[in-house]
Formats: C-alpha cells, structure tokens, sequence
C-alpha cells in the first residue's frame, strides 16, 4: 500500500502549505496514489474555455468551466479535527490497529 493511501483520505480537511494556495483549507475530494496528487475542493480554482464537448453521452454547452487543478501531496497537511492544526500525520497502533494520529496534539484523527 502506497504512503499516501495509509495517510491522507478523500473526506479529510487539509491545509495548503506553500505556494500561490498557502493557507487556503478544503476538504479532499480526490487522491490519486500513482502521481500522488490531490483534488481539493474550492482549491486551486482554475477556469477554462470549454467548446462544446460529448461527455458521457452528454453534451456541455461551451462556456468557462471552473474545475480544481491539483495538488502535490507534499503541498498540504491535515486539518486535525481536534486542534484546529495543519498537522504531519503519524501512526500509531491501538487494538492491534493503525490508527492516524496528529504529531501536534497526539489525539487520534478518525477517518
Ligand atoms: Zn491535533
């Protein structure tokens, strides 16, 4: 199992900590384990032209479309849902089973 799948999961809040994005917050939409990037939603906002397109067996009016570009998993930390903190993650083991938890507070962050 790759890092990041055993860390960061869709659901979780996370912070961005460098860049254009720094500081800016949102929760997970989408991971993508091979190129271990992420989709955050109402993050990295970018807009483009969109002509009309076939999607799916629909077509989508041309016009400018909003999407979330996305982001490096070294780019974000967790939100840590008990301190407020952008956080590294660690794991520690309780019943026999991994659990993450937050580096600044020590509590467990449920998934
Ligand atoms: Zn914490």
């Amino acid at each position: 199992m790759s890092n990041i799948r055993s860390k960061l999961k869709r659901g979780d809040t996370v912070e961005v900590i460098t860049g254009r994005e720094k500081g800016a917050r949102g929760e997970v939409l989408s991971i993508d384990p091979k190129k271990s990037r992420l989709i955050i939603q109402g993050v990295a906002l970018r807009k483009k032209h969109q002509r009309k397109i076939q999607s799916g067996g629909r077509t989508m009016s041309p016009g400018i479309i909003e999407f979330e570009a996305s982001i490096h998993i070294s780019n974000v930390l967790i939100v840590c849902p008990n301190c407020d903190e952008a956080s590294r993650i660690g794991i520690r083991r309780e019943n026999g089973e991994r659990v993450r938890v937050c580096k600044k507070c020590q509590e467990v962050i449920e998934d």
